[in-house]
């Protein structure tokens, strides 16, 4: 049958001038202990845990609008994980082996709502998972840069360093993030895994340039629109 109102995929452009039709977007919480303690959270090896943004949550920029409805929009510089394979039940030690590549991501966060609904025990999913919330860098096959597991990751806000740790402070690495989502959901080509933001999370401000690093990828470069 033919469908009713069909949409064209989300496309995320890689560094070698291809695309990924984004499938699902899963994001990790609370995976650097800094920024777990900065959050009033007890930074420990409990199981990750995992919310998500819709697929055209994802934006390559280079402006993002002032989402409505927060008076508190926080940035998040996150290493992103795109799948070029996919199963259930993925053993930690073959987990890499389903990665296409990686790319620098920000999970741009109501900080506000995601209080409130902290608060009151309800989803976090119009604080995390807005239009245009999730802006994406270029994403660089693993065949080129590898499988970073170290290296520093940095956020600037209009030149200003806002965040700034290193991949290795994960409390959850990327084969044991894999792992552990792929016992939720089945995985498949073209899922992202945003894998948590190091401390140093804050306010940003309608016309603020957002720079988001990770050593080895492209760099992602944000101005916050009206
Ligand atoms: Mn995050």
């Amino acid at each position: 049958m033919s469908a009713l109102f069909a949409h064209p995929p989300t496309l995320a452009p890689t560094t070698d001038g291809r695309a990924v039709a984004v499938r699902r977007v899963f994001c990790v919480g609370q995976n650097y202990a800094a920024h777990a303690r900065e959050m009033g959270a007890d930074p420990t090896r409990a199981p990750p845990f995992f919310f998500t943004k819709p697929a055209d949550a994802i934006v390559a920029g280079p402006s993002v609008p002032y989402p409505s409805r927060t008076a508190n929009l926080h940035h998040e510089v996150e290493l992103v994980v795109v799948l070029g394979a996919g199963g259930t039940d993925i053993p930690a030690d073959a987990a890499l082996d389903h990665v296409f590549g990686y790319a620098v991501g920000l999970d741009l966060t109501r900080r506000d709502l995601q209080a409130e609904a902290k608060a009151a025990g309800r989803p976090w999913d119009m604080a995390k998972g807005f239009d245009a919330s999730g802006p994406l860098g270029l994403i660089m096959p693993a065949a080129e840069i590898g499988h970073p597991a170290a290296g520093a990751i940095t956020l600037d806000v209009n030149g200003a360093t806002r965040q700034s740790g290193d991949l290795s402070d994960m409390i959850w690495s990327v084969p044991e993030i894999i792992a552990s989502l792929s016992t939720f959901v089945a995985l498949e080509a073209g899922d992202l895994i945003f894998t948590g933001t190091p401390e140093g999370v804050g306010p940003i401000a309608r016309g603020d340039v957002l720079t988001a690093r990770i050593a080895g990828l492209p760099t992602l470069e944000v101005r916050i629109g009206a």
